[in-house]
């Protein structure tokens, strides 16, 4: 593998992960859900078109919404009420919520915070973190907040999102006043090893989610090689971060999958 100059001389993934242990598949736990009371996002990440983009095409195909085909952002509160019976929701998972109204995604916070749901498990994200702030008196406590940061480079970022810069999302999501977060690495990019894992340490996450583009046939972004992720995966834990992965193109480096969160 190639030697990075950002990897930290104490850093000894192999000594961790070089085993033959295999993973569990890297899919949700059986039991977790999607719920989309709001669909659609106008980030227009370029790695979300060939995987979201590509199962909202054909789901709103499938439930005759144009909108949801075109992932353009919009309401349907005929869902409000048709929460899934699962025990880790994913809440308005098809999109992001920063292009939602105010007076709506009330709604649906007044929905999971009814106390027949207070066994469960909510997950809220938002790659615009600052937008989550107007709604943490309305978010029910057994809620994890999830923001994504791929990369901590900001010099062209633009290219790949209009998602605000990972700079300006790591400041917002470090200042919610939310004891439950969580931080996506997915799809990684390439990143500054120290500066990403002192930014994820920084928020003290209860988890943290990390994975490679999984589909780099259709597009392709700046990514890290395998030991360079691994070095921070090794640096995260060694600072007492949990550490799932999700797409790591080589199952012999794994050993917690992202559904093991819930388990
Ligand atoms: S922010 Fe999320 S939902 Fe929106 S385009 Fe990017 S990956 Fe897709």
């Amino acid at each position: 593998m190639k030697s990075d100059p950002n990897l930290s001389p104490t850093t000894t993934p192999y000594n961790i992960r070089l085993n033959n242990e295999q993973p569990k598949p890297t899919t949700k736990y059986k039991t977790t859900k999607s719920w989309n009371p709001f669909v659609g996002c106008g980030f227009d990440c370029t790695y979300c078109k060939p995987s979201f983009g590509a199962l909202l095409k054909w789901v709103g195909g499938m439930q005759h919404c144009p909108r949801c085909q075109q992932y353009l952002p919009h309401e349907h509160p005929e869902r409000l009420s048709r929460i899934p019976s699962d025990k880790a929701i994913f809440v308005c998972e098809d999109g992001d919520i920063s292009f939602a109204k105010l007076d709506y995604m009330a709604k649906v916070f007044q929905a999971i915070s009814d106390p027949k749901f207070a066994g469960r498990t909510w997950f809220v994200q938002s790659k615009n973190p600052k937008c989550l702030e107007q709604y943490l008196g309305l978010i029910p406590r057994n809620t994890y907040l999830v923001t994504t940061l791929e990369t901590n480079r900001d010099q062209g970022y633009g290219e790949i999102s209009k998602a605000p810069l990972p700079s300006a999302r790591f400041k917002d999501f470090s200042h919610l006043d939310w004891k439950k977060k969580i931080v996506t690495v997915e799809p990684v990019m390439d990143f500054d090893l120290e500066v990403l894992r002192d930014w994820i340490v920084s928020i003290s996450p209860a988890a943290v989610f990390i994975g490679y583009n999984s589909k780099p046939d259709k597009v392709s972004i700046p990514e890290p090689d395998k030991m360079k992720l691994l070095c921070l995966i090794d640096e995260l834990e060694k600072r007492g971060i949990r550490v799932l992965t999700k797409e790591m193109r080589d199952c012999k480096f794994v050993k917690k999958a992202y559904r093991d969160f819930i388990e």
